[in-house]
């Protein structure tokens, strides 16, 4: 059985569920304090792995001097991850699933009202 992680969306702390299948009516709660308001997490396997696929398909954000580039969905986050990459020092796991969420499609929070 796959075990999915949520991030409560009330107090932000992670718990994992062994789920069967999730498509089905499951409805994950907060290890913690209870809350049903769940998100999907993105484990850091995932990430990693989507994300070496996506910098091997489009390449060093240099090769690509379009302004297209930063608004292509893939590329979204990009430059942070370069700056942090730079750094070297690993994204937070917020800021990683923020990025997937956004690639994906979801808009982070703060940015649904603009
Ligand atoms: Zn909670």
């Amino acid at each position: 059985m796959p075990i999915y992680e949520f991030v409560c969306q009330n107090c932000h702390r992670k718990s994992s569920f062994l789920v069967r299948d999730i498509s089905s009516s499951f409805t994950p709660k907060c290890s913690f304090c209870g809350s049903t308001k769940l998100a999907r997490a993105v484990s850091s396997f995932a990430y990693h792995k989507s994300l070496q696929t996506v910098w091997e398909e489009s390449g060093e954000p240099t090769m690509h001097p379009s302004e297209d580039y930063y608004k292509r969905p893939e590329n979204i986050g990009r430059w942070t991850e370069k700056k942090f990459q730079q750094m070297g020092q690993e994204l937070p796991t917020k800021v990683k699933e923020e990025i997937q969420a956004a690639r994906e499609g979801v808009m982070p929070e703060p940015l649904k009202d603009l």
